[in-house]
């Protein structure tokens, strides 16, 4: 039967020409064997073969969308980047997502959210690659990859599992203020929507008169802070588990543009030598009464991507996206973060991964980069430097100086951060417990912490835990030791994520 087209566009070949059938194969006879001529058939198998990409290591699984950021407060003495000036209005994009599980898992386990965002600049991109979380749980990149691994699954059985995760939380005690907060109320948001965005490291600010600032980046959202109770996320996941997703793109097509404020915290540059803790170490906040939140401007999403593959699986966000008037800050985990992201991008979508349209910038670019795997902008003469082509681009050494600085001597040694008076790995995580949470936040605390850690096989471990929570603070670490046993008597195993087998 003839496969009526009714004035649709005709289908054609991904070279453009128009196909004969889309309901049968070219065979010889109605049951003949299939023609290797019939290339749209084998243009489609190819094709369907190779439409997955590696998905991300960590941060797997997200959503996003565009939108725009509006400077409604004079920040200029802080910075001179073009983007932050009053009432500048700048294009972005925004990537939320979740760390350890992979790109079809459920958007409600509990989990850290990554908060990427884009800003297309007047003077190149802008990215902030956050979370929804101000801190992190380790301080040195060095212990990146083996803490991502604990989080996902065992050689083995390709499980998670609990003794991993909590024997590497409990090996590295700095993890103590961000699991804190990671079993706390707001380990699980309501939706993307009602959930803060931290910049969690610290970078720099650089004014026009050349002064330097390091400054902390915080997105209150403007839907107020919402959260899910471990019970409702557990079921939601079995649901829907593109829950957190499909409440974006509902939101922004129904025209409920959610809208984020961004406040920063500013620390003169000569405090950091001197203040009571190193303000560097990923794992630690600032307190606000030190450095209270100062209100640049206001980022609201407002249109959905119309492809997923091209506009979130492949946006390509990378933290050494500084622009003049902002860099980073001697944080470890910035600095490393600097290369690993752009290496992930090369690895995953080429080294051109540049030139997808959500990567490419809305400024010309003139890197003398040149060729390369899937590269398709023209490449123009001369494609080297020094030349004496006098229209030939040249760094303007001048406006563009490096100001975004820092001085740094010493031996090249292996340790910690340069000590200051108040580093340690607790305290942060003991304010959290006694001061900012109230009882029923604490009560939740200790149900959540329990019934992951009932999932705890190893004796050891789960004794070394009970340790750690005591070290945060003592009474919390009794009553989690109290509420694990109960339910680890009782079969209760309810492990957050990080089921045994
Ligand atoms: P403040 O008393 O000035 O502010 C408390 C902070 O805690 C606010 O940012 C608040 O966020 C946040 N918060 C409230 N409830 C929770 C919760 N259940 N889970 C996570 N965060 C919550 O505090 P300080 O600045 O002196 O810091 C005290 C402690 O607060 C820190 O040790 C840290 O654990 C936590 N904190 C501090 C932040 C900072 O940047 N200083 C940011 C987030 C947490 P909001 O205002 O959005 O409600």
């Amino acid at each position: 039967m003839t496969q009526e087209n009714n004035g649709r566009p005709p289908t054609t070949t991904d070279a453009g020409i128009p196909v004969a059938s889309q309901e049968h194969s070219l065979t010889v006879g109605p049951d003949g064997p299939v023609l290797l001529q019939d290339f749209y058939l084998i243009e489609q198998m190819a094709n369907f073969n190779r439409e997955r990409i590696p998905e991300r290591q960590p941060h797997a699984k997200g959503g996003g969308a565009f939108g725009k950021f509006t400077v409604t407060h004079d920040v200029s003495r802080y910075t001179k980047a073009a983007v932050f000036q009053p009432g500048t209005e700048t294009e972005m994009i925004a990537r939320f997502s979740t760390v350890a599980g992979e790109r079809g898992s459920p958007d409600t386990w509990r989990d850290p959210r990554g908060f990427a965002l884009r800003f297309y600049t007047s003077e190149g991109n802008l990215d902030m690659v956050g979370n929804n979380v101000p801190i992190f749980f380790i301080r040195d990149p060095i212990k990146f990859q083996n803490f991502i691994r604990s989080q996902k699954r065992l050689a083995a059985n390709n499980l998670r599992d609990a003794d991993m995760q909590w024997d590497f939380w409990t090996l590295s005690p700095e993890s103590a203020h961000m699991l804190t907060w990671l079993m706390g109320d707001r380990g699980i948001p309501r939706s993307w929507r009602h959930m803060n965005g931290y910049s969690s490291h610290t970078y720099m600010w650089v004014n026009a008169a050349d002064e330097r600032f390091w400054v902390k980046y915080h997105f209150k959202t403007d839907q107020g802070i919402e959260f899910l109770a471990q019970a409702d996320a557990d079921r939601i996941a079995g649901e829907d588990g593109d829950y957190h997703q499909r409440d974006l793109y509902h939101a922004i097509k129904a025209g409920d543009f959610p809208s984020w404020t961004l406040k920063m915290q500013i620390m003169p540059f000569e405090d950091a030598k001197t203040y009571r803790f190193n303000p560097f170490d990923l794992t630690k906040v600032w307190p606000h009464s030190d450095y209270p939140l100062i209100e640049v401007g206001k980022m609201t999403l407002d249109r959905n991507v119309t492809d997923y593959h091209t506009e979130i699986e492949q946006a390509a966000f990378q933290p050494n996206n500084v622009v003049p008037g902002t860099g980073l800050s001697p944080d470890k985990m910035l600095l490393a973060r600097g290369f690993s992201y752009a290496d992930a991008h090369r690895a995953r979508l080429g080294v051109n991964y540049h030139q997808i349209p959500v990567n490419r910038p809305k400024v010309p670019v003139r890197s003398y980069s040149k060729d390369g795997a899937m590269r398709v902008d023209n490449v123009t003469d001369p494609v080297y430097y020094p030349n004496s082509v006098e229209t030939a681009p040249a760094a303007d050494e001048t406006r563009y100086r490096e100001t975004a600085v820092w001085a740094a001597d010493g031996e090249m040694v292996r340790a910690a951060y340069s000590l200051h008076a108040e580093d340690d790995d607790y305290g942060q995580a003991n304010t959290m417990v006694t001061k900012v949470l109230n009882d029923e936040q604490r009560a939740r605390l200790v149900d959540n912490v329990s019934g992951a850690m009932s999932g705890i096989d190893s004796k050891e471990i789960l004794q070394r835990a009970f340790e750690y929570w005591r070290n945060i603070d003592k009474s919390i670490g009794d009553k989690i030791e109290a509420a694990t046993n109960e339910k680890k008597a009782a079969g209760v195993s309810e492990k957050g994520g990080g089921k045994n087998d």
